[in-house]
């Protein structure tokens, strides 16, 4: 996409903080209610809950990222997954998920729209694309999954969830959070893909914020005065965020081939350690020749990996040691930060699912989940986590018997 300069000619871009907008002549009013002169048709501002020039530009550079043909930014990952599905779905239609996708995003589908919006939810096995078919209504309009399950790091079939999906009249809705950069869904066939800006594309831990990518028509459907949800329900992004997210994207490649390559060595020293590691960087794991095929050359396979401890004590107590004395990260919710975030999902991200969805996600108690970050030495960091991993008496297939 082209540069965006500041309005005096600086390098940057300027923040557009006004909520609404002059016209000079009266006439133009109507016109821009009736949407003639929106950001692409003419450059006319409305209202700041409408388009935002600041906001905009975030969505088209995320747009770019994705290789979509629009994108627009939401005030956070949620409100973009809601808005989402609000307006593809009417009430009584069908979606049917992943059942392993981010808690919030759970409790999402499985509580609150069937409650509020009169939606029906099946969670399937999203691997599993004969589970996915028998799952399918003529009621069905969404297809919903994460590109990388969080936490379990399973990745899906894009190119035939598509295919399923579309044979059967469906929108494939893909939540790339996990992978950006590492996966582009559209280039597979997804028709939607939703990103939390909060975690890798922001990466500072310092906004919440979130993206919506898809067709010029449905970007613009979503700003619809009387049928769009951004509009009407109205979780606008703050141009001041928009504008500091964006100064961010130019160094995203470069932060998520490190926390790629960092996560490829742990997780590849851990497992020859004995430990049970689940990182699709390892050829044992079970879509590393599906993250292969998919994945754009040179992202490596993500920023996450996890190890399997067995009990939830033994989870907690290594997370205090790495926290609390070799300061190897932090016992926090949350991905894609510069530092490295630890968290066991069943008692936090996840703990929305009930014992029984735990155990068909595959998500056991002693699952511990890890953001890897990219500060100090990658000999440095290795020694606090081996430091612990004796301390505990871990590693070294169990410390030699
Ligand atoms: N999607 C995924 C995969 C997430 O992990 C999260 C939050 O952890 C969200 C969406 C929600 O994003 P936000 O906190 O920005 O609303």
């Amino acid at each position: 996409m082209r540069h965006e300069f500041g309005e005096h000619g600086g390098v940057n871009m300027s923040i557009e903080t006004s909520t609404t907008f002059t016209v000079l002549d009266a006439e133009t009013m109507p016109e821009i209610f009736q949407g003639q002169h929106g950001p692409d048709t003419g450059g006319c501002y409305l209202y700041g809950r409408h388009f935002n020039p600041t906001v905009y530009v975030l969505g088209r550079q995320i747009a770019a990222l994705e290789g979509a043909e629009a994108g627009y930014c939401t005030a956070s990952g949620m409100s973009a997954i809601s808005s989402v599905l609000m307006q593809l779905c009417d009430s009584g239609d069908h979606i049917v998920a992943s059942h392993t996708v981010y808690g919030g995003t759970f409790a999402l589908l499985k509580e609150y729209l069937p409650k509020k919006a009169g939606l029906a939810v099946d969670f399937v096995d999203a691997t599993d694309l004969d589970a996915v078919a028998g799952a399918i209504t003529p009621r069905t309009k969404v297809v919903y999954v994460e590109t990388m399950s969080n936490p379990t790091l399973r990745v899906v079939d894009l190119p035939r969830l598509a295919e399923l999906a579309h044979a059967h009249g469906a929108k494939l809705v893909v939540d790339n959070t996990f992978c950006p950069m590492v996966v582009s869904p559209l280039q597979h066939g997804a028709d939607v893909v939703v990103h939390s800006l909060t975690k890798f594309i922001n990466g500072a831990s310092d906004a919440i914020a979130g993206a919506i990518c898809g067709t010029s028509d449905f970007i613009m459907s979503l700003m619809d005065l009387h049928q769009g949800s951004l509009m009407l329900l109205g979780p606008t992004m703050d141009p001041r965020v928009a504008y500091d997210i964006s100064m961010r994207l130019p160094h995203l490649g470069l932060r998520m081939t490190e926390h790629s390559r960092r996560a490829q060595y742990f997780a590849e020293r851990l497992e020859e350690q004995g430990l049970k590691v689940t990182y699709p960087g390892l050829p044992d794991h079970p879509d590393h020749e599906r993250l292969s095929e998919l994945g754009n050359p040179g992202y490596g396979y993500g920023g996450l990996f996890c190890i399997d401890l067995g009990t939830a004590e033994l989870a907690n107590r290594f997370m205090e040691l790495l926290q609390n004395e070799d300061r190897f990260g932090f016992m926090a919710v949350s991905l894609g930060y510069f530092e490295t975030l630890l968290s066991c999902p069943a008692a936090s991200t996840s703990s929305e699912l009930a014992p029984e969805d735990l155990a068909a996600a595959g998500i056991p108690p002693g699952l511990v989940r890890i953001s890897i970050g990219y500060t100090g030495s990658l000999e440095q960091r290795w020694r606090q986590l081996e430091d612990v991993l004796k301390q505990l008496g871990l590693g070294e297939s169990q410390r030699a018997g």
